[in-house]
């Protein structure tokens, strides 16, 4: 048995991007789904596509910012598959702007889902994994939570809360929880969509030029998850060869 077969995964920021290729790869090796994001129709589709595949997820709307929500997810994950293996905490976005256009409105939604999300979502498992006397938090950082770019500060500051959060989580595991930050470069999602500032916008496509697929960062994540219970994957940084 591998040891992705049968781990019950709860995905935030499923419904594109590195979530949803995720959710693909992690089903075909037989892991059991919980599926989260805001937009309904994205997981509906996802979770017929992989049933159609043969594997199997259950999907819930969920707003990471809603800390009652994020736990109603951990809980109805409980009720249907029995435990919690896995958070993988995906949902995220980056909307990148010069610090003095202050954009103070997308920087708290930046912290909100970025940090908070991500916060809110620990609290909704710890409680069942530590019961389990095991479990695996898996967060999404960047590339901006190891170097500032310009025009980036606030988007690089929530990632960098990420990587703290990682290892922090690591250094209290007590031996039972697993941490992974994973910290990608360039990769082709929807990512760049949310970018208000036309100048930030250009700039950050002219980056993404050489973006590498999402399966990239899928394999990544069912790297650090099929390593033996013993064995805990701290930190990847993966970027396309060609980002300088
Ligand atoms: P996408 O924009 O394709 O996906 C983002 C996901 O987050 C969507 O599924 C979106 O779903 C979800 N999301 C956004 N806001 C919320 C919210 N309030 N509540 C719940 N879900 C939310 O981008 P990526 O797949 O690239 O991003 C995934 C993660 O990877 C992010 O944390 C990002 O910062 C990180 N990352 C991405 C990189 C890249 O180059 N692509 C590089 C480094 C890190 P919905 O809108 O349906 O709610």
């Amino acid at each position: 048995m591998s040891e992705v077969e049968n781990k019950v995964v709860i995905i935030t920021g499923a419904s594109s991007g590195l979530g949803e290729a995720t959710a693909h790869m992690l089903a075909k090796r037989g892991a059991k789904l919980m599926l989260t994001a805001r937009r309904e129709d994205r997981l509906k589709q996802l979770k017929e596509s992989i049933e159609k595949e043969g594997g199997q997820a259950e999907y819930q709307v969920l707003d990471v910012t809603d800390r009652q929500a994020v736990q109603a997810v951990a809980d109805r994950t409980v009720e249907l598959f029995g435990r919690i293996d896995v958070l993988l905490a995906n949902a995220g976005l980056m909307q990148l702007a010069p610090i003095d256009k202050l954009n103070v409105d997308e920087w708290d939604t930046m912290i909100d889902v970025n940090i908070k999300g991500v916060l809110y979502g620990l609290a909704a498992v710890l409680p069942t994994m530590r019961k389990q006397g095991s479990g695996h938090i898996i967060n999404l950082s960047s590339v901006a939570g190891h170097v500032v770019f310009p025009g980036a500060a606030v988007y690089c500051a929530t990632k960098y809360a990420v990587k703290a959060l990682s290892e922090g989580i690591r250094q209290e595991s007590n031996g039972e929880i697993r941490a992974t930050n994973i910290s990608p470069g360039a990769v082709a999602t929807e990512l760049t969509d949310h970018i208000t500032d036309p100048d930030a916008r250009k700039a950050a496509n002219d980056l993404y030029a050489v973006a590498i697929d999402a399966d990239a960062i899928a394999r990544a994540v069912t790297y650090a998850i099929e390593q033996p219970g013993d064995v805990d994957v701290n930190e990847m940084i993966i970027r396309p060869t060609k980002q300088e």
